[in-house]
């Protein structure tokens, strides 16, 4: 466990792990072995958010690690919040649950304000990183603490226990002890123990961090579908992207304590609102440009037709992220082309010298000196199978045509 998780958790069991086990004791609405998928109150297209961030602000001391934050999340829905290290992601998640007190602002639970309701009165289960699970606990009892807290019959609770362990694979785990289970294992314990008072809000805090890569992969494609099945509203923080485009509804992009966009998977990678998400999400070579008027920019000497691009009077600097996989090779040659035509649609053909390529098994990405760049190095994206016939190899010379429609382009103020 990080120095940091046991500052959150200071207690034998983790304070906020009590916290949490405290706030699962209420009366809940839905049941879990009956939750089913569909329409709830609310969820009609402008119905009211279920849950919703309203200028929330947290400083400590002269530090302000989240600046106005404004954010609504529909009842049913998954969302990353997702950002580098530092960002905020995990300080508004507490905030959320009432582990972190705001500085100012309101938060909106399902139509109430709960912006000063301590933790154990708040309506959620939640999982952590370190799963703090109760050592001393069964499998089951840990399962079961909220429900034997609440004071619910023996039978029901024994029901209810065996129905969330079947849930997430651990029928015939019960009787063990925590340190008897792999991680991914204790990390199931956690969620079916944050999921057992049937909590109205589910938070995960980067609960697959601490697990090998395929763990990773085969428990959140579980906690998705489990999430779909339940129709649990979902909040979970993480810091990897493919995670957060894999499992979210919607990705919260935060930066420095402010959200940066807030968007499907899809408008996050193929329509970043600022430069800095056009950066942090996936790859792209960062190109300067300048504003040519009229859906133009002019980019290496050519025009290229934009009309994607931010109306600015001509000549104004531009930055422009070119995914390396919005490229197409034309050719790849012993010695430098003489001349080259445009390509089949249009777009002018750039030459480079092929500087290295690397495999990644699916992908290659091919490292290209083009000298007409101000910033020469450029990275493609091709198929190994277009390499082996193109005949890449360093040294040797390629053409390649940009999607200009595909380029994301920024005023350089911005
Ligand atoms: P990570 O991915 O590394 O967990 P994060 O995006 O979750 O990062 P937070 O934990 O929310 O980041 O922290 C946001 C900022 O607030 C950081 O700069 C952090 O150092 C600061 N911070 C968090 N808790 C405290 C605290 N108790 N006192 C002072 N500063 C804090």
């Amino acid at each position: 466990m990080s120095d940091r998780e046991t500052a959150r958790l200071p207690a034998a069991q983790g304070q906020a792990a009590q916290d949490a086990q405290a706030a699962s004791l209420r009366d809940t609405s839905y049941a879990f072995e009956s939750a089913e998928p569909g329409l709830r109150k609310g969820d009609e297209e402008g119905g009211a958010p279920f849950l919703e961030i309203r200028h929330l602000h947290k400083s400590y001391g002269s530090f302000t690690a989240l600046r106005s934050i404004h954010l609504q999340i529909r009842r049913g829905e998954l969302v990353c919040f997702l950002g580098p290290s530092g960002c905020g992601k995990t300080t508004l998640l507490r905030a959320i649950a009432g582990l972190e007190a705001q500085t100012s602002g309101e938060i909106w639970q399902d139509g109430k304000n709960i912006s000063a309701l301590p933790a154990s009165q708040r309506d959620y289960g939640i999982v952590f990183q370190s799963y703090a699970l109760f050592p001393n606990l069964t499998v089951a009892d840990n399962v079961a603490y909220g429900l034997v807290s609440q004071r619910q019959p023996k039978a029901l609770v024994a029901q209810k226990v065996q129905s969330l362990l079947d849930t997430v694979g651990l029928s015939v785990s019960g009787g063990k002890y925590p340190a008897q289970l792999s991680g991914g294992q204790q990390q199931r314990v956690a969620l079916a123990r944050a999921l057992a008072m049937s909590p109205g809000l589910l938070l995960l805090d980067e609960p697959l961090s601490a697990l090998d890569a395929t763990v990773r992969v085969h428990l959140r494609n579980e906690i998705r579908a489990l999430q779909q099945r339940l129709y649990v509203t979902t909040i979970m923080v993480t810091h990897d992207q493919e995670e957060a485009m894999a499992m979210a509804d919607r990705v919260v992009v935060m930066n420095h304590g402010v959200v940066e966009q807030v968007g499907t998977p899809r408008d996050i990678y193929q329509r970043p609102a600022t430069p800095f998400v056009a950066e942090f999400i996936g790859k792209a070579n960062k190109l300067q440009a300048l504003a040519a008027g009229n859906g133009g920019i002019t980019l290496a000497g050519h025009k290229l037709y934009c009309p994607q691009a931010p109306r600015l009077a001509p000549g104004q600097s531009l930055h422009v992220y070119l995914r390396p996989e919005d490229c197409s090779v034309h050719d790849c040659t012993a010695m430098p082309p003489v001349a080259s035509a445009p390509a089949p649609n249009g777009s002018p053909v750039l030459t480079g010298v092929v500087e290295q390529l690397e495999f990644l098994g699916a992908v290659c990405i091919v490292h290209v000196d083009v000298q007409r760049l101000p910033e020469r190095h450029v990275q493609l994206q091709l198929s190994p199978a277009q390499c082996l016939q193109l005949d890449i190899q360093p040294g040797r010379w390629l053409q390649f045509s940009i999607h200009a429609q595909q380029l994301k382009i920024f005023a350089q103020a911005a």
